[in-house]
């Protein structure tokens, strides 16, 4: 196997950084990575140090001077190499993600397409949406052209749960844009959000520097990267916790954060739905990579009319589905990323349970894999409820009228997606209108992601919008330049 091809495999030396273009391997203390499903370590990446950073940065910096001149033409074609490996690629990034993160297959197929679909949108951007635009000036002899700069060196740090598409959703962008990047993935997850990027992009005529990963803790270097002089954006995914600290961090620096942070997703079920279609799409929102993605359901809020029957029949269906290691694609929920977010879980659960919901399945565990779990008789105040579990877990929470459906899911401190399910299209539309936050999908479900459409939050879910035209705003600096063509009246000088 040539040393590229070795990139792809878990076999592979992972003891490396990819820095300025090349596999650097640094005298530094290594960290552990492991398969959640077994708990066995699979490899070791090294614990990078500020040192290592700066280098990162210095490259970037470097870098991004030239590619800022290149055509838009000549980054799409970089990027255009890049979505032909990543295809070629797909079952061994299928495969990472299934060892490393935990994904079932589902789960992995999913994620693979949604950042195939983002990184072909850059490939193939419609020039017109950067193009400098003429306005007309207030002033006589005045011509005004707006043009969308670079904003330079976008530093990237995403989280362990979708580890290669949250990458992803930064890096075309990025470098479309004109940007460099560092990139620096969770050490839960840092070859499928890290590594594995670097052996994509290595494969193509990217020039060197632009691309930077960097592997290592949050708690170790994540402040040398959120507060580094040389980031013009800050690009976090993560929990709001860590957010608000990264973005203190950039703003000390007038970096822009572009945050994505957690969510509490409502999914709303009026009385006249169908009942096997609306609890199919709610064991999806809920269940779907073990409920670890922002966008899941935390919180199902159903009319107390199909109350009783939307809790039978998800319970019936929850307690059937199979838990087991992702390598066997049967599975449908997998495990847990690690010890400590399975523990947040099991005590929402057993918390939830003392505050008084009745435990219709699950609540127990076996190493990482916790088992499917529903609670019903739940309130918005119990623990499963007003935090974000990050876990399979269904907490079932009655509502009797319209205005109490919207009080209760509003009332979380976050706001990034939503769902309304009503066959009532007229009433659903004012229900979504009143519901705070980012995104509301009516009749579907939370998870929903396209890369032409803002994905965001409000609230404490995060600060700007990703995809399409509306990251614009976070990865681009806009510029006025203007020309006076006839001599000016300066008043009285
Ligand atoms: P996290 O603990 O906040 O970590 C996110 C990233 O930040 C990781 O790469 C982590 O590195 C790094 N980090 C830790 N401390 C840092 C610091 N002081 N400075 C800079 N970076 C630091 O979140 P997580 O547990 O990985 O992910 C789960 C959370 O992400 C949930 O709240 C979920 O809702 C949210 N999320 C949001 C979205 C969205 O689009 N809104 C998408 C997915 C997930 P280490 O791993 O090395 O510590």
């Amino acid at each position: 196997m040539s040393v590229q091809e070795e990139r792809y495999s878990i076999e592979a030396d992972w003891n490396v950084f990819y820095i300025d273009g090349e596999w650097v391997t640094p005298d530094r203390s290594t960290i552990d990575v492991q398969n959640p499903a077994t708990q066995e370590v699979f490899a070791e990446v090294p614990a990078g140090q500020p040192d290592d950073v700066e280098d990162a940065f210095d490259a970037a910096v470097e870098a991004q001077k030239e590619w800022s001149n290149t055509s838009l033409e000549e980054r799409k074609k970089v990027l255009q190499q890049a979505v032909d490996v990543m295809k070629s690629r797909r079952q061994e990034v299928m495969d990472m993600l299934a060892i490393e993160a935990g994904s079932t297959m589902p789960k992995s197929m999913g994620e693979f397409e949604t950042a195939r679909q983002t990184i072909e949108y850059w490939a193939n951007l419609d020039p017109e949406l950067i193009a400098d635009r003429e306005l007309e000036s207030d002033f006589s002899g005045k011509t005004s052209r707006i043009v969308k700069e670079p904003q330079g060196v976008i530093a990237v740090i995403p989280p362990w749960n979708w580890p290669f598409h949250l990458a992803i959703r930064s890096i075309p962008p990025a470098l479309a844009l004109g940007n460099s990047v560092v990139l620096k993935p969770s050490s839960e997850t840092p070859i499928s959000g890290g590594l594995l990027l670097a052996s994509i992009f290595a494969e193509t005529d990217l020039p060197d520097g632009l691309l930077n990963v960097i592997t290592g803790k949050g708690s170790e270097i994540g402040d040398d990267i959120a507060g580094n002089n040389d980031a013009d954006v800050v690009a976090f995914t993560g929990s709001t916790e860590v957010g608000r600290r990264v973005a203190r961090l950039a703003a000390d620096q007038l970096s822009f954060p572009a945050l994505e942070l957690g969510g509490n997703a409502p999914y709303v079920v009026t009385e006249d739905v169908d009942l096997d279609e609306v609890v199919t799409a709610g064991m999806f929102g809920t269940f779907y990579h073990q409920g670890q993605i922002c966008i899941s359901t935390n919180r199902h809020l159903v009319h107390e009319d199909i109350y009783d029957d939307y809790v039978k029949e998800f319970t019936a269906r929850a307690s059937e589905l199979p838990v087991g290691d992702p390598q066997d694609t049967q599975n449908l929920i997998g495990p847990i990323i690690n010890e400590s977010q399975r523990d947040k879980i099991i005590n929402f659960i057993q918390e939830s349970v003392d505050q008084g919901a009745t435990l219709e399945t699950g609540g127990g565990y076996d190493g990482l894999f916790v088992e499917p779990t529903v609670l019903s008789d739940a309130t918005n105040e119990m623990s499963a409820s007003c935090n974000e579990h990050f876990g399979p877990v269904a907490p079932i929470i009655p509502f009797s009228n319209d205005e109490e459906a919207i009080r209760i899911a509003n009332d979380t401190e976050f706001g990034l997606s939503s769902a309304v399910r009503c066959d009532d299209w007229e009433r659903a539309r004012k229900l979504a209108d009143e519901i705070e936050a980012g995104m509301v999908h009516i009749n579907d479900q939370p998870i929903h992601e396209e890369a032409t459409m803002p994905f965001g939050g409000v609230k404490m879910s995060g600060m700007g919008r990703f995809h399409g035209e509306w990251i614009l705003d976070e990865f681009t600096e806009t510029k006025w330049i203007s020309e006076q063509h006839e001599p000016r009246d300066y008043l009285v000088f």
